[in-house]
């Protein structure tokens, strides 16, 4: 008779120290909502970001994921909202630090921007001693993405713009380029680093951050929020913080390498003909722009090849008005 194989000792597993944020702790295996104070409102009423932490019972990277940057963007909420309910963090290697709305003033206004019409995305990396969008910039750095080793930012189109869910990245940066792949969305565009940015200052901090962005301002849109949903629980898998396998996404998405806005050549009324994911050739009518008797009408052709990734939803437009957008492929 053969012995039985011995079964390898078990080694102790030290145990993971508790995950302190603003003072409060979370322990191992647990999914804590905590409040990150930050200031108070003109009332006297304390206000601070919501944050929720899901510490895993496991070892593994922090990952931060924030939505509502810009105030009126909605769907990132809806987002980390879907993603929490499924994450059981008894079974999470790693930890998890999600932040639906960063920019709760913009949230209570309806506004993109801070009160004083500061944007908090060219706020970073901000002072303990500026103006609000400083002071928020610099607590959300030094709180959250001091301490994570990856971060997803979700977006939305503004100024009534619509987006197909798409990553923007520093495609140069392969560590970057290659959570945005896992991520799943169809597309991927390059987006170069702008002073003030959240990534920017992710970057600066050696920290790859994605940028997702799908849907409008003010309304939530189901499929960008699926799609980022997924997105997110495809990266966690990515990072081996979740088992898979990954939920459902694109494996090869479309990558672009350049993106370029097609302008309305006259002032009028404007009907977009392009929709969100339409592939478009050199010299196609993407839109008609025409005068309020509906006589006169101008043809709007794209100059670029490519996939459509955003667009105007405004039907009045002014010469020079941004109408659609388009990811060039590589090489173009
Ligand atoms: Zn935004």
């Amino acid at each position: 008779m053969t012995p039985k194989p011995a079964r390898p000792a078990r080694r102790p597993q030290p145990a993971r120290p508790v995950f302190e944020l603003g003072g409060q702790r979370v322990e191992p295996g647990e999914l804590q909502r905590l409040d990150l104070p930050v200031s108070k409102l003109p009332t006297g009423t304390e206000i601070g970001i919501p944050v929720a932490v899901a510490h895993g019972a496991a070892a593994g990277p922090t990952l931060w994921v924030s939505s509502t940057v810009h105030g009126d963007e909605l769907n990132g909420v809806a987002i980390i909202r879907r993603v929490l309910k499924q994450l059981n963090p008894k079974a999470l290697r790693g930890t998890v630090i999600a932040v639906s709305v960063v920019n709760v003033f913009g949230l209570l206004q309806t506004s993109r921007y801070l009160p004083d019409r500061r944007d908090l995305n060219r706020s970073f990396p901000g002072s303990p001693r500026g103006p609000l969008a400083a002071r928020l910039a610099h607590l959300f750095l030094e709180e959250v993405v001091r301490r994570s080793d990856v971060g997803i930012d979700l977006h939305t189109g503004s100024d009534g713009r619509n987006n197909l869910p798409q990553i923007r990245c520093d495609l140069s940066d392969p560590a970057t380029r290659s959570l945005a792949r896992a991520f799943g969305a169809p597309v991927i565009v390059h987006a170069a680093l702008r002073d003030g940015s959240l990534r920017a200052a992710a970057r600066h901090l050696g920290i790859p951050a994605l940028l997702y962005e799908g849907g409008e301002a003010h309304r939530f849109d189901p499929m960008s929020i699926e799609i980022g949903a997924r997105g997110l629980i495809r990266v966690l898998v990515k990072l081996g913080m979740l088992e898979g396998p990954p939920p459902l996404g694109e494996d090869e998405p479309f990558e672009s390498q350049r993106s370029t806005w097609i302008r309305s050549g006259k002032a009028g009324l404007c009907e977009i003909h392009a929709t969100l994911g339409r592939r478009v050739s050199v010299g196609e009518v993407v839109a008609t722009v025409f005068d309020t008797t509906g006589r006169l009408e101008h043809a709007v052709k794209t100059k670029v090849a490519g996939i459509v990734i955003g667009r105007s939803e405004r039907a009045l437009v002014h010469r020079g008005d941004a109408l659609i957008h388009v990811a060039e492929p590589p090489h173009a």
